[in-house]
């Protein structure tokens, strides 16, 4: 007999292939299609992440799903389908949506993500879709312990003990294709204390590359602490700049500059909680400039590598036209109070 979850699993298994086929091979997966080869995705990638379409019928899934004698019980307690009261019927709450299988770290599909396609303005009324839209929590489906990608992402993150932060997995995807094999995301919620825990078994290591506008800059800054105060990873930035995203970067700069870029050009934790300081403070005022100052000794405190710190109070030296040795005399103040 099958328990509730192997029977939910089936659900999806059997969702993920109705979505897929719709995409690949029907008209009504057409427009769909063309949009994700617009967007660089071949049908190799599309058939390694199992992307779908669903129709704009709700009710193509649940007919679907009853010809192969899932009960209506069980349909409901998927997620799948939109659990709006007003309604007896099993709609398909991601219609017209491009699917994206969300996979455990077996790769078993536990929910799904669907993006809305480009709207054309003609069509553009006042109602707002989201972007993206989820499964809700489910016997199998939990946002706080999931990871997408980590099916795939496990093998490298082991080998190379290290893993690729990204904030959505568009942008996975993307490095996936370029040849970033250990890149993982959250959806799109702060990192969790329980994503956090699935990392440490993993990784000694962790490299943020999150959008490089506002949102992604905070969202940076909070990975960063809390990665840090978990005291187990090497953190270190990735910065995607003038608003782009690890996949307008690779679509706009190529795959290869993107692997160079991840190896070479990233910030250690306290480059990059340098710049975060910076970005909030405006150093053309000196109160301004000793704040800036002060914080960024005290967080350099925390650097242990001396050669490293050593760099970094030169550089600080320049920049502010200040004797080293006084910066240094202040850092032995700060490292006293710290201890
Ligand atoms: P695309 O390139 O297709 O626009 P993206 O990955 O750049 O996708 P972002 O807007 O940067 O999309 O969002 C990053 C991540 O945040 C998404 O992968 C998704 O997990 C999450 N997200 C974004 N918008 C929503 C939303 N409206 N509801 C739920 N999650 C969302
Ligand atoms: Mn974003
Ligand atoms: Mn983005
Ligand atoms: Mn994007």
């Amino acid at each position: 007999l099958q328990t509730k979850k192997d029977q939910l699993l089936a659900v999806h298994e059997s969702a993920t292939a109705f979505y897929h086929q719709v995409l690949m091979n029907t008209v009504t997966g057409e427009e769909a299609l063309k949009y994700l080869k617009e967007r660089g995705f071949t049908t190799e990638l599309l058939e390694e992440f199992q992307i779908g379409f669903s129709p704009s019928d709700k009710t193509a899934t649940q007919q679907i799903m009853k010809q192969r004698n899932y009960s209506e019980q069980l349909m409901r307690e998927s997620g799948i389908f939109s659990d709006r009261t007003d309604s007896d019927e099993l709609l398909d709450r991601f219609a017209s949506r491009i699917i994206f299988p969300l996979r455990n770290e077996k790769g078993q599909t536990i929910a799904f993500s669907g993006r809305t396609l480009p709207k054309k303005a003609l069509e553009s009324s006042d109602f707002h879709e989201a972007k993206y839209l989820n499964s809700p929590e489910t016997v199998l489906f939990s946002k706080r312990n999931y990871l997408f990608n980590l099916d795939k992402a496990r093998v490298q993150m082991r080998k190379t003990s290290e893993v690729v932060l990204f904030e959505g997995y568009m942008d996975v995807i993307s490095a996936w294709n370029a040849g970033v094999k250990n890149g993982v995301a959250s959806m799109g919620t702060a990192l969790t204390e329980e994503q956090i825990r699935i990392l440490n078994k993993m990784v000694d290591s962790v490299v943020i590359t999150f959008d490089g506008d506002r949102a992604g800059l905070e969202a940076t800054k909070k990975a960063v602490d809390l990665l840090n105060d978990s005291r187990h990873f090497e953190v270190s930035v990735f910065p995607m700049l003038g608003g782009m995203d690890p996949d307008d970067y690779i679509q706009q700069k190529g795959a290869p500059a993107f692997l160079e870029g991840l190896s070479n050009q990233r910030e250690s934790s306290f480059q990059f909680q340098s710049r975060y300081l910076k970005a909030n403070l405006d150093l053309d005022s000196e109160t301004n400039r000793l704040v800036y100052l002060e914080k960024v000794l005290r967080m350099l405190v925390e650097v242990d590598s001396i050669i490293e710190r050593e760099l970094y109070l030169n550089e600080l030296s320049e920049e502010f036209e200040l004797d080293p040795a006084v910066l240094k005399n202040q850092l032995l103040i700060y490292q006293q109070e710290f201890m």
